[in-house]
């Protein structure tokens, strides 16, 4: 795949890294962004969609995943390109002061600036922690269903007790040969009504539940064949299966930006006030992922960082440019970025 020029690579699409699109945006700077999720959002999606946040100026209370619509549409005008579902493996200097910028998914940019905004690390699913499961990874355990079809008439297992195990349970019950849903406890963390629709299809004989844990594979040759279930009733059974998907959650792990030679205190990349530059010259960090002293994991002191690093990075990429304050309300060439016509200054003071 070739390599495109792009100004500036932000790493991570949770709250931060899409405020960072704006900022940049408005200073008339393009952005590609990159995430291992398949959807923006960050922490406010994958973690707590539904949950109130009471602490963004302005708002008194916002959905966490209203507040990552609210923010798409914001950075809307800047047509930042988003390349989701793939993490970013490698940022590497180039001479002349521009970096190579690689995803698992073969995107290859070469940019001016890079900026992460990795929060805590890019999200990777807990794995399916049993003997031998490491060898079946990709091709016949699963961590996510990339399209049903391929399951048709076949032997499956899901293991977990949340919304994906379930929703997938309820979607694959009709289409697979067999279906048995492995849940270590008796109570499930899902949609009561998908729940109830689980129970349904298993009183209709359509499915099978199973209290207890996978505890090891049954492979014949390199065919996964069965999974050995331990159960909460002290039973060891095997079960016959085609496709094992494992749903137990995400956890974020900090992975490569640990190996990309800049300064770390605690697992955060340490970053000056002023810019909001790593120890590495053109590459910043906003949010979660950053520390300085007096540092607070806030949306609301991610988003300040943002603005910040913007100027900075601005600087960095033009350096003989002028640099001064203007507002959104009364710039045109910030409101044509916007694709707003602001009102005429006179007609504003007249009310
Ligand atoms: C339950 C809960 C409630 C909270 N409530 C509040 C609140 O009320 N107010 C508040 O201010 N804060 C709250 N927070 C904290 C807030 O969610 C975080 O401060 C915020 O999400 C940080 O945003 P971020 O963009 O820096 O990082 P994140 O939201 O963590 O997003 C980082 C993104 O970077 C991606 N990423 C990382 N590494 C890579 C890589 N190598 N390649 C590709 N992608 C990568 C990740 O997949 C992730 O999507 C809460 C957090 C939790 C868990």
């Amino acid at each position: 795949m070739s390599e495109q020029y792009v100004e500036t690579v932000i790493i991570g699409a949770g709250p931060v890294g899409l405020f960072q699109i704006f900022e940049l945006g408005l200073l008339g700077i393009t952005t590609h962004i990159i995430d291992s999720l398949s959807q923006p959002g960050g922490q406010c999606t994958e973690l707590y969609p539904d949950k109130p946040i009471y602490d963004i100026p302005g708002l008194p209370v916002c959905g966490a995943q209203e507040l990552i619509d609210r923010l798409l549409a914001q950075v809307k005008p800047f047509n930042a390109t988003f390349h989701l579902g793939q993490e970013v493996t490698e940022v590497r200097p180039l001479s002349g002061g521009k970096f190579h910028v690689a995803t698992s998914l073969g995107v290859r940019l070469i940019t001016g600036a890079v900026v992460i905004a990795g929060g805590v690390g890019s999200f990777q699913p807990r794995r399916l922690n049993i003997p031998g499961a490491e060898q079946f990874e990709g091709k016949s355990i699963h961590y996510r269903v990339r399209s049903a079809a391929d399951f048709m008439d076949q032997d499956l297992v899901i293991c977990g007790g949340g919304d994906s195990a379930l929703d997938w349970t309820v979607a694959l019950c009709e289409k697979a040969r067999s279906l048995t849903l492995v849940h270590r406890r008796a109570e499930f963390r899902a949609a009561p009504a998908t729940v109830a629709r689980m129970r349904d299809l298993v009183a209709a004989g359509k499915m099978r539940l199973l209290q207890g844990n996978a505890v090891a594979v049954r492979k014949d040759n390199e065919r996964l064949v069965g999974l050995e279930v331990q159960t909460a009733d002290g039973l060891t059974l095997q079960v016959p299966v085609d496709h094992v998907f494992a749903f137990f959650g995400l956890h974020p792990k900090l992975g490569p930006i640990a190996e990309w030679g800049m300064e770390l205190e605690k697992k955060a990349l340490k970053v000056d006030t002023e810019k909001f530059q790593t120890s590495v010259p053109g590459i910043f960090a906003v949010g979660d992922i950053n520390t300085y002293p007096g540092k607070k994991k806030l949306i609301l002191s991610g988003f300040h960082e943002a603005a910040l690093a913007a100027f900075a990075i601005q600087h960095h990429l033009f350096p003989e440019k002028r640099q001064f304050l203007q507002y959104t309300t009364t710039s045109p060439i910030m409101q044509k970025r916007l694709g707003v016509s602001g009102e005429p200054a006179a007609a504003a003071d007249s009310h």
